[in-house]
């Protein structure tokens, strides 16, 4: 039975994708913030779902000595980390020059500095086993800007340059290296984005949805959590073993344009 780390999953597409594991067989490592009562059924809901076991870790995506922690503890728990998803992520919505500092810092650390120390400490164990899949939740925005979200757009392109470096180092040891880069995903982050980027533009929220975000998308639909959730299982299993150091979109036709 093979093992799963979904950073951020206590909420939206890390939610998608812990379950879409936990269906199909998997122990998975829940991980995120949030109350604890609604974690804890979370993950027994998880749990009752397939043969594998679920737990939990609230390791801060800030701090380093907490994720190599996390994979430790994973190590121990389930006895292998097979498949890392790292998908934490914050955003902030702001012209550059009144861009909060500490935002910047913020974004860097959890949408990407996490990547890394989550990386660091669960290839030892991958190169060791000769397997490993390396799945990170990047987005169009690792391939395309949009205006006011400077850092993360940053974060996002940096995602695929170390994603595609680690896919190098580690192509021949079974272990695979892919950002998969979703569009627009009706989530708690994209709610907060929609309210500040209303802010931002002097806009409605309705306007914003219509005129910012799906005006981005070519299908003028949200993509949906289980669609990437599909795209990761399928990252994950043996037949995509040749598929790595790849970013792939699944944007309702966004970074076609
Ligand atoms: P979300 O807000 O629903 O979930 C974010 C998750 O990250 C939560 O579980 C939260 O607890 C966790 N998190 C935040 N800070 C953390 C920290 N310091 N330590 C540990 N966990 C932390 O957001 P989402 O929309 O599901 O986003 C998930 C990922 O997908 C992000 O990397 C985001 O950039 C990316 N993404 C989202 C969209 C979208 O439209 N929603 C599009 C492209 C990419």
């Amino acid at each position: 039975m093979k093992t799963v780390i979904v950073t951020g999953s206590t909420s939206g597409i890390g939610l998608g994708i812990a379950e879409a594991f936990a269906l199909n067989g998997f122990n998975v490592m829940l991980n995120g913030l949030g109350d604890e009562t609604e974690i804890e059924a979370t993950r027994a809901r998880l749990a009752g779902l397939g043969a594998g076991d679920v737990g939990f870790s609230g390791a801060n995506m800030l701090e380093p000595e907490q994720i190599a922690e996390l994979v430790k503890t994973t190590e121990s728990q389930f006895g292998a980390v097979d498949v890392i998803v790292p998908n934490a992520g914050i955003q902030h919505v702001e012209k550059i020059e009144d861009f909060p500092i500490g935002k910047w810092d913020a974004i860097m650390a959890i949408n990407l500095t996490s990547a890394f120390h989550l990386i660091r400490a669960a290839m030892p164990g991958m190169k060791e086993r000769n397997f490993g899949r390396i799945i990170s939740i990047a987005s169009a925005h690792g391939l395309v800007a949009s205006p006011y979200k400077s850092a993360y757009v940053a974060a996002k392109h940096g995602m695929l340059g170390l994603i595609k470096t680690v896919a190098l180092e580690a192509a021949e040891h079974g272990v695979t290296a892919n950002a998969i880069c979703p569009g627009y995903v009706e989530t708690p982050l994209v709610a907060g984005q929609i309210a500040d980027t209303a802010k931002a533009r002097d806009m409605s929220e309705e306007a914003v949805i219509s005129e910012v975000i799906l005006k981005a998308q070519p299908t003028k639909q949200f993509v949906q959590v289980g669609q990437i959730a599909a795209l990761a299982l399928y990252l994950a299993s043996d037949q995509a073993a040749q598929i790595t150091g790849t970013a792939l979109p699944i944007d309702g036709g966004w970074t076609a344009q």
